[in-house]
């Protein structure tokens, strides 16, 4: 598995990726943590590749997508550009039908919230042979519009993908907008120590150090990267 990053306190001729950086090493010295053990995810939903190229550059190597086809259409080319060791995170809301794609292309895939979905996903793994690291995610404001698993029913999806062979290594979730998300940070994290999980994906732009005093093993932090969006994504 790739670094994150070798050296937090390195200059990298990128300013914002420098200052998310310096953020996360700050916020995870006060909860005494390593910031070795903080996986950054520069989530370039929507970004070109122009976009993207600086921050390969300057030794990003884990970028997020949230669409199996957008990622297709562009990592190949710019994974072929670079030596290093890009590990490719998919953030967003899988179809079943995308499973095997999503298997083929993606190092880890967070939003696994559904037993069709752990189905699909453990089909795909057994044909392509490859073992993405996997996280289940939660509706951890129990919001009915959103993505994830209800968790009354997390312990029987762990189960299942558990027995279906998926590698499941840690939960992800996105809490409820316009709220203070430390609770549900800190409820994410209590959830993943009763269940085994050592791997916490949470955190954006807006609450990512919160995030990371509170636990968080990946953070997925797109607009302090990019700058805003050119099309507003689905959350
Ligand atoms: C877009 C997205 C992010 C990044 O959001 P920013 O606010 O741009 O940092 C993180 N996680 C998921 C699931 C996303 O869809």
């Amino acid at each position: 598995m790739a670094m994150p990053f070798s050296d937090p306190a390195a200059s990298s001729n990128h300013p914002a990726l420098d200052d998310v950086r310096a953020r996360i090493a700050r916020s995870a010295a006060l909860a005494g943590r390593d910031p070795r053990g903080i996986e950054l995810i520069a989530v370039s939903k929507t970004q070109r590749a122009e976009a993207i190229a600086p921050l390969l550059a300057a030794g990003q190597a884990s970028f997020g997508e949230n669409r199996v086809q957008e990622a297709e259409a562009k990592w190949p080319a710019l994974v072929e550009a670079t030596d290093a060791d890009i590990r490719l995170h998919l953030v967003g809301q899988l179809q079943s039908n995308k499973a095997e794609a999503a298997v083929a292309l993606f190092d880890a895939i967070h939003s696994i919230d559904r037993p069709s979905l752990v189905e699909a996903l453990a089909r795909a793994v057994e044909r392509t042979g490859r073992r993405p690291d996997c996280f289940l995610q939660v509706n951890i404001g129990e919001e009915p519009q959103k993505g994830g698993c209800a968790i009354a029913a997390l312990p029987g999806l762990l189960d299942q993908a558990r027995a279906a062979g998926l590698p499941i290594i840690g939960l992800m979730a996105v809490p409820p907008l316009e709220t203070e998300a430390a609770p549900y940070f800190a409820l994410l994290a209590k959830l993943a120590r009763d269940l085994g999980l050592a791997k916490l994906s949470m955190g954006m732009s807006s609450d990512y150090e919160t995030a990371v005093m509170l636990g968080a093993t990946h953070v997925r932090v797109g607009a302090a990267l990019f700058g805003a969006r050119r099309v507003p994504a689905e959350g």
